[in-house]
């Protein structure tokens, strides 16, 4: 038996052997708490028939215990320093390949292809984000087009929730449109800052993203969509008609054209985005692209 890399003891052996001080600039807080491991691995239903991609190993506590319960691990990690130390760590497992890359630099696509044996096993996603591209990470993973059967991401808890937030809460904005266009959000459990070292300044929360039933209204244009959460929310105590036209104008023309929309998708003017569905999103969306906003 193997002992793990996840213990306060452990992880602090490991930074002092290597002289490893963390960096802030790059989100390091190390996981520490077994259970916790143990529970994230869980939460994915990760099995020795998955594809795992791991994003930030650090010094390799998450990607052990993704190596004992996946088929192949495959770990991206942008700090030059850990690579030995990983080297080390993961020495006993075979099924781990590790990348010394940013993750916002790679093509991920072709990295399945290339670094998984069978790139066509089911594919899951299990992560301690980096927590200051938490949302550059997601909106890259969510525009990839790669099917994940997964997505499991520890982040900050405020973000957390406002993935899977639902309309009329004051969480819900651009960001869970974003995601709930593609996958159903469940913030899984929170985790407590006692749990890493070093202790980061917020509290954790852990995400599951699956893939959603398929949307009965398809926008015209994904790009435009996803600009239209955007507009929605960019001033929130103002009203939807406020944020249409200080996004699109106000002239005669364009306040017939939004008007006309408003009324074709059925939408009040007087709401406030907070208040729609995605589904009226996408209806307003349309309703907009057909009257050639
Ligand atoms: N997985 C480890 C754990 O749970 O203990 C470490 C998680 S730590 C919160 C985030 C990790 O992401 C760090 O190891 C950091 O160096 C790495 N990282 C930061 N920015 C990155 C980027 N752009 N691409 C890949 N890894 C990055």
């Amino acid at each position: 038996d193997i002992p793990d890399i996840a213990s306060p003891l452990r992880t602090q052996a490991i930074m002092n052997q290597y002289g490893i001080n963390t960096k802030k600039s790059l989100g390091q807080n190390f996981l520490t708490d077994i259970n916790i491991l143990h529970n994230i691995v869980a939460a994915g239903d990760v099995s020795a028939t998955d594809n795992v991609i791991e994003i930030g190993p650090g010094i390799g506590a998450l990607t052990e215990q993704l190596a004992r319960a996946a088929k192949e691990v495959v770990a991206f990690e942008i700090d030059s320093r850990l690579m030995e130390v990983l080297a080390d760590t993961l020495q006993p497992y075979q099924n781990v390949k590790i990348i010394n890359q940013d993750i916002l630099k790679v093509d991920l696509a072709v990295s399945i292809k290339a670094s998984f044996s069978d790139p066509t096993a089911p594919l899951k996603l299990v992560a301690n984000l980096p927590y200051y591209i938490t949302t550059a990470i997601l909106m890259q993973l969510l525009q990839s087009g790669i099917h994940f059967d997964a997505i499991v991401v520890m982040m900050q808890k405020e973000v957390a929730e406002r993935l899977s937030a639902r309309p009329g809460t004051k969480e819900y904005g651009s960001l869970s449109l974003a995601v709930q266009y593609r996958m159903n959000a469940r913030l899984a459990f929170t985790v407590s800052r006692k749990s890493f070292i070093p202790n980061p300044n917020v509290d954790s929360a852990i995400v599951k993203l699956t893939p959603r039933e398929p949307l009965a209204v398809l926008p015209q244009d994904e790009v435009k969509l996803f600009e239209l959460f955007r507009i929605g929310f960019a001033l929130r105590r103002k009203t939807l008609w406020n944020n249409l036209t200080a996004a699109f104008g106000k002239n005669e023309v364009m306040v017939a054209k939004l008007t006309a929309a408003l009324a074709a998708a059925e939408i009040s003017p007087k709401i406030r985005a907070e208040k729609l569905t995605l589904e009226e999103f996408i209806s307003l969306h349309n309703a907009l692209f057909n009257a050639g906003v």
